[in-house]
């Protein structure tokens, strides 16, 4: 007989998107053999590999590629904020180099929030789900998607399920779970198109603003990739509103 009987624990969140994979799929048969990695065993439950924090089995740390001989007790942790992403663990070996993320069309709104808040952000609603597991893992990304499956792929080594539906919320959400609101950075990059802003002297720029906007503004900033002009007064309204709702944003609780 090549089946292993396994006492599989998951926690926490991973509780709950255990539940709303069964209400969606109905009950899943995880291929329990000889030969199948306990990733693969994570992920037959519909949990994405991104999800998990840690996995103990018989109360030892294990990796994705661990493969269970043996009858045994295996807990599964999800992971908790804040992550930090630039240091190697035992799940995922290689850390990015730097805070990065990549958008998927089904939380697009977070991309300008993101910007905004100085992060480097990247995101085109036509990228399918290859061409966005292929960019996680060539531009070294942290994936933010609400598509479980897509989570699944093995080139995404850091990818989040985004929990929130509000916009706002969902920026305060990726925030805190990877522990940044010392790395926000506002007014210092492009909400369209990504680019750096640079300081530019109102002077250079007169000629293009609305009458408004020339009499009461000093401060001016260029995108240097896509040239749109950019005031303290448009930023500060929006991150205002952004660090009220990241001040008083609370996790959810599963
Ligand atoms: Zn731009």
């Amino acid at each position: 007989m090549d089946i292993v009987p396994l006492d599989l624990h998951f926690h926490g969140w991973l509780t709950a998107l255990i539940q709303r994979v069964r209400r969606e799929n109905g009950l899943l048969t995880p291929p329990l053999n000889r030969r199948t990695s306990i990733k693969d065993i994570i992920e037959s439950f519909g949990v994405p590999h991104t999800e998990v924090g840690s996995i103990q089995v018989n109360r030892h740390l294990v990796s994705f590629a661990h493969i269970i001989e043996e009858e045994s007790s295996v807990e599964i942790f999800p992971l908790q904020p804040p992550v930090n992403v630039l240091a190697p663990c035992l799940l995922r070996a290689k850390p990015l180099a730097a805070i990065r993320f990549l958008v998927d069309a089904n939380v697009g709104k977070l991309t300008g929030k993101l910007r905004m808040a100085g992060f480097e952000t990247f995101y085109d609603p036509q990228w399918q789900d290859a061409e966005l597991a292929e960019m996680a893992e060539k531009w070294q990304c942290i994936l933010l998607s609400r598509d479980l499956q897509l989570l699944k792929r093995k080139k995404i080594a850091f990818g989040h399920f985004v929990r929130e539906s509000l916009p706002a919320k969902q920026l305060a959400e990726v925030i805190h779970f990877y522990g940044l609101s010392d790395k926000i950075r506002p007014f210092s990059r492009c909400m369209h198109c990504n680019g750096h802003l640079i300081a530019v002297p109102k002077q250079e720029i007169i000629d293009q603003l609305e009458p408004l906007t020339r009499k009461y503004y000093y401060s001016f900033r260029r995108c240097s990739s896509c040239k749109q002009i950019y005031w303290s007064g448009s930023h500060r309204q929006a991150m205002k509103k952004t660090l009220k709702e990241l001040s008083q944003y609370r996790p959810l609780v599963y």
